[in-house]
């Protein structure tokens, strides 16, 4: 009995010795080395979350992450020496994890277990300290035993849980994760990602059911994130709309609407509702109403350009019933010389006569709008996007126009994940429908019954009041907010901050911004807003104060090319100097404001994302008008990140994605081309070969095209989606 008493110690101290040189080299080679030696090229940036400044936190983590575990491994001032490396490991946990998924957290928490295991077991009797002192206590010993066992049956049961259900291997990475910035495989299980780093390594993952896909040595990058974009009412309209998105010249514009329209049947028209602008045409000129009404001279066409105009052919005016006598609040509609419409729609001073004359029109089905918009979202995918904000929008009715999207997420096919605002479309009734959506709805319910933050409510905006709302058309000087436009918004901003909903507001202009913070903290002195999330959306003239004030009140910035589309006017109305500086995207993040980058499609802007990402990487026009000077500009990867980890603080995801590492949403996508390294004007091509949502393949392409799972063909038949090639006119090489 005693004698196995004994041998029962003496294996707690070889146990205890063993745990100690084990977790403690873990701990000085992963986390240890990397703060002193250059491994990926860079030192790693060492996090300060006491905001005690970097040095100092740079000195704490060296002394926890390599002095104290030598000190361990010796036995030297053992239990003294957890204590450094536990302070470390539980700020991880608590105050930089705690939010975060326990696949993310699991990390520290098994440090600390670990630590704080030995901080009560003390070294065992192969130590220093023994030597220096006496034999462990027995009962200790006993304690560490249980532990012990806790802990390996811990990590065996953890191992098996890593089996992957897909492996991408072979990849160029580019993670946007500051830890390892580059890998060639990653591996997914439950539509997490488990494990970032080389092949041998993604190898432990496998096991028989693990799908495992060769990227054939293309970039992958995490999905695209557009922070601020209308797909909710672009997918119900999508099936509808002929794009000129990317097409080249105005010959070509023209014949794809004669096309168009030999295939429109009666009743129906043929629409083109944004997404580009005559510099884009390589006769730099917009149409003219006669070269329409000579493509079309029989259906209806409407032409939306930008937040300016609207082109209308005869058939169309004779459709919507404009004539001499029609007049319009909020628009004018250009007469002859003998007083009858030309069928020109000049938005003057707001836009409201495109809009409203555009939903004259047919829409489509319930049905055709859900195919419409899997479509789109199809559309989205390919070209890289995974995850979109949608900033509600005008005629976005709460919650019927939701329904479609809706019920695509319940049935698990919904491709884009989705975080929409609430957006007040009655004049007039703006505080009362805040008061209603906050009182039936409570932000971030998901709705995806396939995966998390599917689909989800998360504030109000970006129209919280009419009386704020500041159109942007440079075509036509800054339009004047009236009077009484704080009294409107100051109740509704009081509403949402006392029910913590989030709230994002359209602001082109500092001085609309000006009046719309002295709103926001006059309301922080009564309720505050402590922590809240709110936007500025747009903000292409913010000054430098103002992002002083926007960052002291916890607020960020969502910046889209809109200055991409309509640079050019900009500059004409206010000069290349006011433009260099607008929006002012380098100050924004120099002051460590939260940034979100996007395109503001689909009726203005494209929704191509890799037209923004253009825009930021040349500081071009899509007309090829230089913005910004080339100094200024960011680095490919830096844009990169506004468009993924940046935009997803604005949906309160930024702990969930945005890069490529252990513990995030797998939303990953392959690209086909080499991001970093292409020309400029070469970003315009940019597309996704493969891109996976939640570790699911939703599109696939050409080498890749075995892993696509499809769609239906769109519906209408005579739908543009069968014909074209949704970005350049081409036409489709075969049509089901
Ligand atoms: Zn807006």
């Amino acid at each position: 009995m005693i004698l196995n008493k004994n041998k029962l110690l003496a294996n707690n101290d070889l146990a205890l010795l063993f745990i100690r040189v084990a977790v403690s080299m873990s701990m000085i080679i992963v986390h240890g080395f990397k703060k002193v030696i250059d491994i990926h090229g860079t030192i790693e940036h060492i996090p300060d979350p006491l905001g005690i400044g970097n040095t100092a936190s740079a000195i704490i983590s060296i002394i926890a992450n390599i002095v104290a575990p030598v000190f361990v491994i010796l036995g030297y001032k053992a239990r003294l020496a957890t204590i450094p490396t536990l302070g470390v490991t539980l700020t991880g946990l608590i105050l930089v994890h705690w939010g975060d998924p326990l696949a993310v957290r699991d990390v520290p928490y098994l440090y600390s277990i670990v630590f704080l295991f030995i901080l009560l077991a003390g070294p065992g009797k192969y130590s220093i300290d023994n030597i220096r002192f006496k034999s462990p206590d027995k009962k200790i010993t006993q304690l560490s035993t249980v532990l012990l066992t806790v802990i390996v049956l811990a990590s065996c049961s953890d191992k098996e849980a890593m089996q992957a259900d897909l492996i991408v291997k072979n990849a160029n990475i580019i993670t946007l994760d500051d830890e390892i910035p580059r890998a060639s495989a990653v591996a997914i299980k439950e539509g997490e990602i488990i494990y970032v780093g080389n092949e041998e390594l993604a190898e432990d993952y496998k096991s028989e059911e693990t799908r495992i896909i060769d990227a054939q040595g293309k970039m992958m990058i995490p999905g695209l994130n557009d922070s601020h974009l209308h797909h909710i009412r672009g997918g119900l309209n999508y099936n509808l709309e002929l794009r000129w998105d990317g097409v080249t010249s105005i010959k070509r514009a023209l014949e794809m609407l004669k096309e168009q329209a030999n295939r429109t049947p009666e009743g129906q028209w043929v629409r083109v509702v944004g997404g580009w602008s005559e510099f884009q045409f390589e006769e730099r000129r917009l149409p003219t109403l006669q070269e329409i009404n000579e493509a079309v001279p029989d259906k209806p066409v409407f032409i939306l350009y930008l937040y300016s105009l609207g082109f209308m052919n005869k058939a169309g005016l004779e459709y919507v019933g404009y004539d001499s006598l029609t007049s319009y609040p909020g628009g004018e509609i250009q007469l002859d010389s003998e007083g009858i419409p030309t069928g020109l729609l000049v938005a003057k001073p707001s836009a409201l006569i495109l809009y409203s004359t555009l939903v004259k029109g047919p829409s489509l089905t319930r049905e055709e709008q859900i195919n419409s918009t899997m479509q789109y979202m199809r559309e989205l995918n390919r070209l890289g996007i995974t995850s979109a904000i949608d900033a509600g929008g005008g005629g976005q009715y709460y919650p019927n126009n939701y329904e479609v999207a809706q019920q695509l997420a319940k049935e698990g096919k919904l491709t884009v994940r989705t975080a929409y605002y609430l957006f007040a479309q009655k004049k007039g009734k703006e505080l009362e429908s805040f008061k209603n959506w906050t009182s039936q709805v409570s932000p971030r319910h998901n709705d995806d019954l396939f995966k998390p933050n599917g689909y989800m409510m998360h504030g109000a905006g970006e129209n919280l009041t009419w009386a704020a709302a500041d159109f942007e058309n440079f075509l036509e000087p800054r339009p004047h907010l009236g009077e009484h436009m704080e009294g409107e918004l100051k109740p509704i901003i009081e509403l949402l901050v006392s029910k913590r909903w989030p709230f994002r507001i359209h602001a082109t202009y500092g001085e609309s911004i000006e009046r719309f913070l002295d709103v926001f903290e006059e309301v922080n002195d009564s309720i505050p807003f402590d922590g809240l999330r709110w936007i500025v959306d747009h903000g292409e003239t913010v000054t430098d104060q103002q992002l002083e004030r926007i960052k002291n009140l916890g607020g960020g910035i969502a910046i889209q090319n809109r200055m991409a589309f309509q640079g050019e006017y900009f500059i004409d109305r206010y000069g290349a100097q006011e433009a260099s500086n607008t929006p002012p995207f380098s100050k924004m993040i120099d002051k460590g404001l939260p940034v979100g980058l996007g395109t503001d499609g689909t009726r203005v802007s494209s929704y191509n994302p890799w037209y923004s990402i253009y825009w930021l990487a040349s500081g071009k026009t899509m007309g090829g008008t230089q913005l910004y000077p080339r100094e200024r500009l960011l680095s490919r990867e830096s844009i990169l990140k506004l468009m993924t980890r940046g935009s997803a603080w604005f949906s309160s995801e930024e702990n969930v994605k945005g890069s490529i590492k252990k513990g995030m949403y797998a939303d990953l996508i392959l690209l086909n081309q080499d991001f970093l390294s292409i020309d400029d004007e070469k970003i315009k091509q940019m597309e996704s070969l493969l891109t996976i949502v939640n570790g699911k393949v939703v599109f696939a392409q050409n080498e890749f095209s075995y892993l696509d799972p499809g769609v239906p063909s769109a519906i209408p038949k005579w739908s543009p989606v069968n014909y074209y090639q949704s970005i350049g006119g081409q036409q489709k090489k075969q049509i089901r």
